[in-house]
């Protein structure tokens, strides 16, 4: 196994996980990265999404990255972003059918071979799940912490708990669990319908000991930015979408800077220990 290593220049690293794919994890890790970038902070977006990379599609970028003298890729700069993504250098589809040693490979180099320049966060869309992709992710770079995104139905929480484990597993602190695709407030009569049930996201966390960051809306707003790669922070930055995906990323900073990270390791591997026991009463 790899060692962990630092990667030059970049004070710290999260990744945005998710138990399973389709639940807006791309679309919060770009919009966490906007915002972190709006508190002044010097932000990059790494798509290690290796079977399905979208942050091409969500940010519009179809250029191939150039390279430097010492012929690392060169992330392209959109909206205040360093991004690199594994779609810029292959066809969306190509790499779902890639066999490990492929994947490994190209992740390594994503990791290795791309000139970050100096960042004070670089946000890592992980690929769903928690297979060997993932794994490799967390051994090869030492990580700050990790974001799980999640919709609020039990199926979908289900799959929180052992992306958890995963990273526990290596050492990574749970910063805390986003809830997306939380409500739809209609934009005619204003009414609040919660298509896949309430507060799943909330009980969680409450129930894992991790923190709950807050929930995003399901809203065609976001849906549309994604299509034409105008994400909601930069295209309504008023809207209160948009404002919801900046405190959750004021609550990321504020979860680094003050140990957070340090507590949410203590508290999940209480966690564990409880999972690990068989289960007793009711
Ligand atoms: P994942 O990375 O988990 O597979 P994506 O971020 O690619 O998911 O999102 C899947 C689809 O759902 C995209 O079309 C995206 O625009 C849409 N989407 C994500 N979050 C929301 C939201 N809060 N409201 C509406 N659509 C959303």
């Amino acid at each position: 196994m790899s060692k962990q290593s630092e990667i030059p220049g970049v004070a710290a690293v999260i990744a945005v996980a998710s138990g399973k794919g389709g639940v807006g994890k791309s679309t919060t890790a770009l919009n966490l990265a906007l915002g972190l970038r709006d508190l002044g902070l010097r932000v990059g977006l790494l798509d290690a999404d290796i079977y399905g990379p979208s942050v091409p599609r969500l940010t519009g970028i179809h250029e191939k990255p150039a390279l430097d003298d010492n012929r690392k890729m060169i992330p392209i700069q959109r909206f205040g972003l360093s991004i690199m993504s594994i779609g810029f250098l292959v066809e969306e589809d190509t790499a779902m059918i890639w066999r490990g040693p492929m994947v490994m490979s190209a992740i390594t180099q994503m990791l290795r071979d791309v000139a970050w320049g100096t960042l004070d966060i670089l946000v890592v869309d992980m690929p769903p799940g928690t297979g060997d992709a993932q794994l490799t992710l967390t051994q090869l770079v030492s990580l700050s912490g990790a974001v799980t995104v999640t919709t609020p139905q039990e199926v979908a929480l289900h799959d929180v708990r052992k992306g958890m484990m995963m990273f526990q597993k290596v050492n990574v602190p749970l910063l805390g669990i986003v809830e997306n695709m939380s409500f739809f407030l209609c934009g005619h009569c204003g009414e609040r319908t919660e298509i896949f049930s309430h507060g799943g996201g909330e009980r969680a966390a409450e129930k894992l000991g991790i923190p709950f960051l807050g929930r995003v809306p399901i809203d065609p707003a976001i849906r549309a930015g994604g299509d034409t790669g105008n994400p909601i922070v930069v295209a309504k930055p008023d809207s209160p979408q948009a404002q919801a995906f900046r405190e959750i990323a004021a609550k990321l900073a504020a979860a680094l800077q003050t140990g957070e990270a340090g507590a949410a390791k203590s508290r999940i591997a209480s966690l564990l220990d409880k999972i690990k026991r068989p289960a007793t009463g009711n």
